[in-house]
């Protein structure tokens, strides 16, 4: 049987490297609000990803909650129905409501098409994800955005490291969020930040993570706390250190994963687009049950038994989630492309000390 293997395994540097982080925090006594390190992270992520302001965060909720407030959205707002329920959950608490649109069957990112086809009068923005990493149609949903004069704000909590042509990601949509939760590729414990284009955008997101305050008399806005404090931040700057490295280990499982899996049939694999540099945050399989001859929960059941614990990201489908089942857009007969992906997906191991055995008995559990 062996030990556990986990759909995923956080990244850590080596702790000697962490200690003397800690050594220079329990000597300044600074824990938070805008610390050094704080200050040191935000400028080396602005460097890695080439992007000109960012706004650290202590989760990759709030960060999405707060770009939502920063860009004073209200009204309806067009989402996917396949992502982690944060995605929807931050509208609900910014007391928005959801409307969902169909995913394209091949990227899993919602479908241009059917945005623009849910569009009403009372939408004010559109908040697609990034799933896997992959990327939206970013020029054609610009385009829809333009037209009908709608923000955009990207989920990009997948994302963190993929670019195109040489291009972040980060850096499409008026706003972009990035999660570095313990599970995520990049990871800060949990931690997580909004990408803008201006001064005075970062000078508003900043202010609304810190309750509002401007200085010691003045509060201008009814901020939240959302502060990333100087541990997380201590251990994001060890982190990118390591990064690279880290990526190009998920590359090497992945293509070991792609050469095992990619010639059975009734399984499909995700395929790279040209152009695209990608995170390998995750290997996602579909199992079409008809052609495999075994259903995805048969497959996802029998790793269990063998200690290898799959998941079915995104299963169910947030529109199935009780909060949000109500709505008319939530309906499976408007969500045909999603209905199909959630009952086929699987998610495989994947982290950077995954060993290629584990990646090879993998395979030979879901084959055989
Ligand atoms: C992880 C995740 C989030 C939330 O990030 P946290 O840092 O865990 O709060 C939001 N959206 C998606 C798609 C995610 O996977």
């Amino acid at each position: 049987m062996g030990n556990k293997i986990f759909v995923t395994q956080p990244f850590l540097p080596p702790l000697e490297e962490f200690n003397e982080y800690l050594k220079k925090i329990w000597k300044s006594k600074w824990l938070t609000n805008n610390g050094p390190f704080h200050m040191e992270l935000e400028q080396m992520l602005c460097e890695y990803m080439g992007v000109k302001h960012i706004s650290l965060f202590s989760n990759g909720t709030l960060a999405l909650i707060t770009a939502i407030q920063a860009m004073k959205i209200s009204g309806e707002v067009i989402t996917t129905p396949y992502s982690f329920v944060a995605t929807t959950h931050a509208l609900w608490w910014n007391n928005i409501k959801p409307v969902f649109a169909d995913i394209d069957p091949v990227t899993f990112n919602l479908d241009p098409d059917k945005v623009e086809a849910a569009i009403t009068p009372k939408t004010t923005a559109i908040l697609p994800v990034h799933v896997y990493g992959n990327p939206c149609n970013v020029i054609k949903l610009q385009k829809i955005a333009d037209r009908y004069g709608l923000k955009l704000i990207y989920d990009a909590a997948h994302s963190f490291g993929v670019k195109i042509k040489g291009t972040s990601l980060a850096t499409y949509g008026d706003l972009a969020i990035l999660s570095f939760h313990a599970t995520k590729v990049f990871n800060t414990f949990e931690g997580g930040a909004i990408i803008c284009h201006d001064e005075i955008t970062k000078q508003h997101i900043d202010q609304l993570k810190n309750f509002g305050i401007i200085n010691e008399t003045t509060v201008l806005t009814p901020g939240i706390n959302a502060k990333m404090n100087e541990f997380q931040s201590a251990l994001g700057i060890l982190q990118l250190k390591y990064l690279d490295e880290a990526i190009g280990k998920r590359k090497f499982i992945t293509e070991r994963y792609r050469e095992l899996l990619e010639e059975i049939p009734g399984l499909t694999i995700m395929k790279d687009v040209p152009g695209v540099e990608y995170n390998f945050a995750y290997f996602p399989i579909l199992i079409d049950y008809v052609k495999f001859e075994r259903t995805r929960d048969e497959v996802y059941n029998k790793l269990k038994s063998h200690n290898i614990f799959s998941r079915r990201y995104f299963y169910p489908l947030i529109s199935q989630f009780p909060t949000y089942k109500g709505l008319p857009s939530a309906d499976p007969a408007n969500l045909p492309i999603a209905e199909k992906i959630t009952q086929q997906i699987l998610c495989l191991p994947i982290y950077p000390d995954l060993e290629i055995n584990n990646v090879e008995r993998v395979c030979d559990l879901v084959i055989g």
